[in-house]
């Protein structure tokens, strides 16, 4: 009888050793960095040097039922849905990877991928550089699937603030200005996932996610990087070793700049660095993941966009600009729509779900959602560790919440409409979501399954 058992026990020990129903974990990166001379953004100039490369990083999980994501990190300001759907298709055909997530780090020193053979380019290089880097997206993928092997899983959190909340109210117009609110709400800590080699029982690949612009480096410097997100990777591999592919993912950081905004490449160093300390923190408090079953779920809905403006506001708003170009140019565009009949194309919203049973759960959406979205997640999502990325599989601008929408021509930067000229407003939706916005985000995030509670 005692020897069954010790048979039994042995073949349970083997079959972990061997991953066998267990998960697999593969990683790696390639170089991306655009040539010097390429323009980079934003805002634009052209790059005469590099302070830091820019990588394109995957993570691959898979679990014993054939379940499996491949994650991607790119050291890259933003890439649309053309250029994501096409590198995911490629990713799927060539590796038979069906769900991919491609996340954009943000670094505004960086540049946009754009889609394949794309024809919005300046140079000849831009584009060979943009079809260069799918290509490697896609083999960096293709590497991480090959070098799979049986892991153990660490997720972790410890307390990180890179940035500050950038929206401040003007007492006197009651309109929102870029500055530093220390008050207003951001994402203060760093998630971490870490996979272990049961072989060697080292860490092959650590995925962290915190949310902040990365535009601590200035945009009048005219070399590369990736900002501090960069630099936290090479402070994590200095801790843990250079073969450790260190991977970022950026949170909802719609309405969180960096801070101090565009100084210095030092001083975006330095917060990288603070920011790898907390993530090596994080990793010594990490908890294992039990769970060996890896679930993906996706959900999609449209976010409409704001109506546009009566004709009568029209008219007054083409009286008043009757000598901006630019500004004519986007209210004759209005017009054409309007006489169609027609409101500005709703913003693509496809959102994802991985989870491991109740222990983990990395969610991502597109765009550059506002922080609150991510709280939301946080605080209703009923998993003991969450990670939240924005900026993945497609973008399309600034996605605020319905308070900052409310606020109409007073809504900042990221979320006037008309008659204020904001950053949305030159988009091909002339102007931000519509209010209501945040009930079909919320929505659609529940139906992901994430059981969250309301
Ligand atoms: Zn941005």
């Amino acid at each position: 009888m005692k020897r069954l058992i010790l048979l039994m026990v042995s073949f349970v020990v083997l079959s972990a050793g061997q991953g066998l129903g267990g998960i697999m974990a593969g990683a790696a990166q390639r170089d991306i960095t655009p040539p010097v001379g390429l323009e980079i953004q934003h805002y634009f100039r052209q790059s005469v040097g590099v302070h830091d490369a820019l990588f394109a990083r995957c993570l691959y999980l898979k679990d014993g039922e054939q379940n499996a994501v491949a994650i991607v990190s790119l050291d890259l300001i933003m890439g649309g849905f053309d250029a994501c759907d096409y590198v995911r298709e490629q990713i799927l055909k060539k590796t038979g990877i069906k769900h991919s997530l491609i996340a954009f780090s943000h670094s505004h020193s960086s540049a946009a991928l754009g889609a394949h053979n794309h024809t919005k380019v300046k140079n000849d290089t831009d584009s060979k550089w943009n079809n260069r880097t799918i290509e490697m997206i896609i083999e960096v993928v293709k590497e991480a699937q090959q070098r799979a092997e049986p892991v153990k899983l660490r997720a972790g959190r410890a307390n990180a603030q890179v940035g500050f909340n950038r929206r401040l109210v003007n007492p006197k117009t009651g309109s929102v200005y870029m500055g530093v609110n220390r008050k207003g709400p951001v994402v203060p800590w760093v998630n971490v996932l870490v996979a272990d080699s049961i072989n060697s029982s080292k860490p092959i690949a650590v995925l962290f996610e915190h949310a902040a612009h990365p535009v601590i480096v200035p945009h009048t410097s005219k070399l590369t990087s990736a900002d501090f997100p960069g630099a936290a990777v090479e402070r994590i591999q200095a801790e843990l070793g250079k073969e450790v592919i260190a991977l970022f993912g950026q949170g909802c950081a719609g309405n969180i700049n960096g801070f101090p905004l565009r100084s210095t490449h030092e001083k975006a160093d330095h917060a990288g660095h603070n920011l790898g300390d907390a993530v090596i923190k994080a990793i010594a408090s990490s908890e294992p993941v039990e769970t060996k079953r890896l679930s993906i779920k996706q959900a999609h809905s449209e976010i409409p966009s704001r109506a546009l403006p009566s004709r009568e506001q029209w008219k007054k708003m083409s009286e008043a600009n009757a000598e901006d170009a630019g500004r004519m140019r986007q209210l004759n565009r209005m017009k054409w729509l309007m006489d169609q009949g027609k409101q500005p194309p709703a913003r693509r919203f496809d959102v994802y779900a991985v989870m491991l049973g109740n222990d983990w759960c990395l969610t991502t959406m597109p765009h550059e959602m506002f922080c609150q979205y991510e709280l939301w997640i946080d605080k209703n999502a009923p998993f003991k560790h969450t990670m939240t990325f924005a900026f993945t599989n497609g973008y399309e601008g600034y996605i605020a919440n319905d308070a900052a929408l409310k606020m109409g021509a007073n809504g900042g930067y990221e979320a006037a409409s008309l008659p204020n000229w904001g950053g949305q407003v030159w988009t091909r939706h002339f102007g931000p979501p519509a209010v209501g916005c945040e009930q079909i985000i919320k929505d659609t995030l529940r139906s992901l399954g994430l059981r969250i509670k309301f």
